[in-house]
């Protein structure tokens, strides 16, 4: 099947008894065994469950993985993922990721004797000036959160494998309809489900795709083991998201694109971060791994005093946290997304208090160019 039908028909042909034509959401703990010593395939919902290996089955084809794995939240994914390395392991993380990865590698797992060095991934002469010999893994976000740098993943990708680290992408701002990290040589795909692939703001959920079956295994021991996995009826929402996330993320997609031109050509904005734009550094490398680029957009103001009437006159976007659903979103990354990186970090890397980040739903695009023109002006 081809992914536009895999998506449109995501759970549909699971239950052969009765022929239900979406996923049941098997709202069970546990499950009968037939008799002693034998097995339904299904024991304990924590150890598996039939509503989320629906769904971690689609995003395992969808992202061409051995198989896929469905967390409670998309931090919770990174979280078992970080486990697999030892204490004592470096990672090379990209410098402006979303913050609460930075939150979790910086507060939770140094501690752990997990080493992470931020690196401007979309330079690959800074990726291979980075590395020593304690490199087990390189953790990569592109586009990146906020400010949609490109990095270059295939040849991050032969880079890590050539010196035996794990590549690892989050891939959460395309999507496996837009790019796919395992096809350019990653060896796991991270997602926050909670964005484009459940696509409507009203789940938490993460998701894995891990390439190999040996690497899986072991994802598979960490998950059972610590159960942050994602409940039945939230599985069945990210399944029920799925079906029209090709169609979500084309007309939030042409929103995206239409928006960055139209701030880019207003007089008090002094920069638009997009990839399809021309003037986008990444432009050309997003164009060869992936097939669109994405309905995220930022941008600065010439006043740090014009934030808050923004964040106040807008009409059509909502002012709050997270992205990638049907409804557009503004957000302040310096206070709100990234606040956990110190400010004088934030400011190199130009999450400073003169950018918003958009993230475009799939309203009408004349109500979202007019409102921020209102709230600009
Ligand atoms: C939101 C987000 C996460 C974290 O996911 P949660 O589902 O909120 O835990 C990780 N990476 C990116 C790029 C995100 O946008």
């Amino acid at each position: 099947m081809r992914r536009n039908t895999l998506l449109a028909q995501a759970g549909s042909r699971w239950d052969e008894r009765t022929g239900s034509v979406t996923m049941p959401v098997y709202q069970t703990a546990t499950f009968r065994h037939p008799a002693l010593g034998q097995s339904t395939g299904f024991d304990y919902s924590r150890s598996g469950n039939p509503t989320r290996q629906a769904l971690e089955d689609v995003l395992a084809a969808l992202d061409g993985g051995a198989r896929g794995f469905a967390f409670s939240s998309g931090l919770a994914a990174v979280d078992c993922l970080l486990h697999l390395f030892e204490p004592g392991a470096r990672l090379l993380v990209t410098e402006d990721l979303y913050g609460g990865t930075f939150r979790l590698l910086e507060k939770i797992h140094r501690g752990r004797g997990i080493d992470s060095t931020y690196v401007d991934t979309s330079q690959l002469a800074a990726v291979e000036a980075a590395w020593d010999d304690r490199v087990r893994g390189v953790f990569v976000e592109s586009p990146t959160n906020p400010l949609l740098k490109v990095a270059d993943l295939s040849a991050i990708a032969a880079l890590a494998r050539s010196r035996g680290a794990l590549m690892i992408v989050d891939n959460t701002f395309l999507t496996p309809v837009l790019q796919r990290p395992l096809e350019l040589g990653a060896d796991v795909t991270v997602y926050s489900a909670s964005k484009y692939l459940a696509g409507h703001n009203d789940v938490v959920a993460g998701a894995l795709v891990v390439k190999r079956s040996d690497l899986a295994d072991r994802v598979y021991f960490h998950q059972n083991g610590v159960g942050a996995v994602l409940g039945p009826h939230d599985s069945w929402l990210v399944l029920r998201g799925l079906k029209t996330l090709a169609l979500r993320l084309a007309r939030q997609q042409e929103n995206a694109r239409a928006v960055a031109e139209f701030l880019a050509g207003h007089p008090r904005v002094t920069r638009v971060h997009f990839p399809g734009l021309a003037s986008h550094p990444g432009r050309e490398t997003l164009a060869r791994q992936a097939e669109g680029f994405g309905a995220m957009v930022s941008f600065e103001v010439d006043d740090p005093g014009l934030i808050p009437q923004v964040l106040s006159r807008v009409k059509i976007f909502l002012f709050a946290e997270s992205l990638g659903g049907v409804e557009s979103l503004v957000t302040f990354p310096a206070v709100q997304t990234h606040a956990d990186i110190d400010a004088p970090t934030r400011e190199r890397l130009g999450i400073h208090d003169r950018l918003l980040r958009l993230s475009l739903g799939v309203e009408d695009v004349a109500d979202l160019t007019e409102d921020l023109g209102q709230a600009l002006a």
